[in-house]
């Protein structure tokens, strides 16, 4: 047993069961055994891969896209250039160079990163070192101004309630303790006013899955880029309007049970781009997408960037480049199943990459 799960055993034991979402927050930010603050997640030898550090040419796209918009909108001469859940800092230092000769950008940015984890936070000043670093523990505490921000795979890092619909109610998952080990439990069925717009368009039995955290993060995202201008690209993996179980645990690599090893597999969810959407349009902006990773990758050039990238280069070594092309953008891989959500102000022209 994992010393979080023997915590956790002596919690439920004590008060009873918990949400699933309670769980998720425990087994990711618990101060001294939580996923994000014990151990390296990311690459070869962590649980997991993400986009960033498949390929420079993540961020560098991305970083391009981003300082599009900032022209876009007139070049302001002070900005925040933001990124929450920034792991390693390897995105926002792909961003940084490819950026590095857009006449003005870098002397208008102050970079910002939102990261939960002490731990990380060292990791990304390293990554990031010379360039002066500031961290903000919210969103709600980045600095006023206006706001360019990317987020890769930070929305599906948040906690999630989880239900199964049951005649005119809902059942809500629950980490429980059955024999000295934790176990997953239902809880009785109930009205959820969150969820009455639900029964429409499920039955008897159907999962849906609530992330209480996101709207309130995206409204603060989008009422700050209404108000004082910018752009948000939130990139991550999921669909539009949640139905289904979607909560898995990873380690080393290959998927692992729920309950199995509490902070030491990443626990994630699918992103429900809807209420993303929908929160960013009531904040007062707009939003475009999602479109799929694949389709916005390519649309930025990642073709043409793979070509410059392996230009006089061996087969050999440019396997790695094509490789990486490949795993970003082909519909068996990444392509499809990550997407990204473009928000900008009302009036924005449209963004690179987003039909309008
Ligand atoms: N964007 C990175 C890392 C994704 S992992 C990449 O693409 O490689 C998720 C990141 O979000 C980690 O840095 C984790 O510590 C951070 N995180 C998770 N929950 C958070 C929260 N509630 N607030 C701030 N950061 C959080």
């Amino acid at each position: 047993m994992t010393p979080l799960a023997a915590h956790l055993v002596r919690r439920i034991a004590a008060q009873g069961p918990i949400r699933l979402s309670d769980y998720m927050a425990e087994c990711l930010l618990h101060p001294a055994h939580g996923y994000y603050t014990r151990a390296e997640p990311f690459g070869a030898g962590g649980d997991f891969i993400t986009a960033p550090e498949i390929s420079q040419m993540f961020g560098e796209l991305l970083g391009l896209w981003l300082a599009q918009c900032w022209l876009d909108q007139g070049a302001p001469g002070r900005f925040v250039l933001a990124e929450p859940g920034p792991g390693r800092g390897t995105l926002m230092a792909d961003v940084l160079r490819a950026t590095r000769r857009v006449p003005g950008f870098h002397a208008a940015a102050r970079v910002v990163l939102v990261e939960a984890s002490p731990r990380l936070r060292a990791v990304q000043a390293a990554r990031l070192a010379p360039w002066p670093v500031e961290w903000a523990d919210t969103v709600q505490a980045l600095p006023e101004g206006p706001l360019f921000l990317l987020a890769n795979e930070f929305f599906d890092a948040l906690p999630v309630r989880q239900f199964t619909r049951a005649g005119r109610g809902w059942a809500e998952t629950l980490v429980t303790v059955q024999g000295g080990a934790l176990a997953l439990a239902r809880g009785a069925p109930r009205g959820e006013p969150a969820l009455a717009h639900r029964l429409a368009d499920t039955r008897e039995g159907d999962v849906v899955e609530l992330c209480p955290a996101a709207p309130p993060i995206m409204a603060e995202i989008a009422g700050r880029i209404a108000a004082a201008g910018g752009a948000a690209l939130v990139v991550d993996y999921g669909g539009w309007h949640s139905l289904g179980d979607t909560v898995q645990a990873m380690r080393r690599h290959a998927p692992a049970g729920l309950l199995d090893t509490p902070g030491e597999a990443d626990l994630t969810a699918h992103v429900d781009f809807e209420p993303l959407a929908q929160a960013a349009t009531a904040a007062g902006a707009r939003a475009h997408g999602p479109v799929a990773q694949g389709a916005l990758l390519e649309r930025l050039g990642i073709g043409l960037r793979t070509a410059r990238l392996t230009e006089g280069l061996t087969t050999a070594q440019a396997a790695g480049h094509i490789a990486a092309m490949r795993r970003l953008t082909h519909p068996d891989e990444m392509g499809t199943l990550f997407k990204a959500l473009a928000v900008l102000p009302a009036q924005a022209p449209p963004a690179a990459g987003f039909a309008s």
